[in-house]
């Protein structure tokens, strides 16, 4: 097989869609937005050994590919539509092809995406995804809007990617039930799309969890120029992990672990009810765990009010 029988074979199979004039096949896609609409485009690349390991099955390498991608038009509130999958693979291996083909597609069609290009080179292992969403005139969840005063939310748990990675690499390792948990957040994390969506008229600003709850709130922070008071015994995780861990582990976990791919946005605190119901809505437990300050640095306090220090803040590719 080679890389036209592979695209042929495995890719061009994009469902129909009116707003994609020209897909997979000639140099460039052609797609027209709908009038009025405003496109929201990201890109996100991941390497083996780095984001995942060569050896996970072709099925997880696919869900978090793309998932990771979805969270991007998540923390948006973007609508994701199209994307351009770019692949440097080691040889086309049509087994490893097929799970990781049925996975893409599935996923897409979940999130009603379609696949309209990308680029397929031999090389060690690593993939990028390029998606473009689009979002109503005049509206997306941003970082820069978090006002003093505002209600810090988290989606979802947080923490058991970082657990389940840590008990991968046996250096924490943990028990099987509470490792099966783990190890699926860090293999399956599911994109908030709907949630972000629901959030547009409610939040002031979002992003999503992927480097550490505390260095990507410093990114929320810096860009609207505020601090932050976070309350490190609210953050939403599993039970166990508190009584497995000792309890710097705990935090260093749950506020640096990264790979949650949850949403962290801030709100009006008149929004609560709202916040809420459109959580229930679309089935996304959400907590509160903190509140914009007008302070100098962020504050994180454990439920006695006293300060947790922690020795590194989330994930780094140049630390
Ligand atoms: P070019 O040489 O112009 O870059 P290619 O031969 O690389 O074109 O690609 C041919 C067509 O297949 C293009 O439409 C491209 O977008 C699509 N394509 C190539 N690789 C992928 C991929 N991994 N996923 C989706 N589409 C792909
Ligand atoms: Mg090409």
């Amino acid at each position: 097989m080679n890389e036209f029988d592979f695209i042929r074979r495995y890719l061009n199979r994009a469902a129909p869609d009116q707003n994609v004039l020209l897909g997979i096949g000639d140099d460039a896609a052609l797609i027209r937005p709908n009038a009025g609409e405003t496109l929201c485009i990201s890109s996100d690349m991941l390497l083996a050994g780095r984001h995942f390991f060569a050896d996970d099955r072709a099925e997880d390498i696919a869900h978090k590919v793309l998932a990771v991608n979805l969270s991007d038009m998540a923390a948006m509130g973007g609508t994701p539509r199209w994307v351009l999958l770019s692949a440097a693979l080691p040889d086309l291996n049509p087994h490893w092809l097929e799970n990781f083909c049925a996975t893409f597609f599935a996923l897409c069609q979940e999130y009603g995406v379609t696949l309209v290009g990308g680029d397929t080179t031999r090389g060690p292992l690593v993939f990028n995804v390029t998606i473009i969403g689009t979002l109503p005139e005049r509206q997306a969840l941003t970082r820069a809007r978090a006002q003093i005063g505002d209600d810090i939310w988290v989606s979802g748990s947080i923490g058991l990617a970082a657990a389940g990675l840590q008990h991968h690499l046996n250096t924490r390792p943990l028990p099987p039930a509470v490792a099966e948990r783990c190890l699926n957040a860090l293999r399956r994390p599911q994109p908030r799309v709907a949630l972000g969506q629901a959030l547009l008229p409610l939040a002031n600003a979002a992003m999503d969890i992927s480097d550490g709850l505390a260095q990507d709130l410093g990114h929320i922070l810096r860009a609207s120029q505020t601090s932050a008071e976070l309350w490190a015994d609210e953050l939403p995780t599993l039970p166990e992990l508190r009584d497995i861990y000792p309890s710097d582990i705990y935090y260093e976990t749950l506020l640096a672990g990264g790979d949650d791919y949850e949403l962290l946005f801030t709100a009006a605190p008149r929004q609560r009810g709202h916040i809420l119901q459109a959580a229930q809505t679309v089935g996304v437990a959400v907590s509160r765990i903190g509140i914009i300050t007008a302070e100098r640095c962020l504050n994180i306090l454990n439920r006695d009010g006293n300060p947790i220090h922690l020795t590194k803040q989330g994930f780094d590719h140049f630390d």
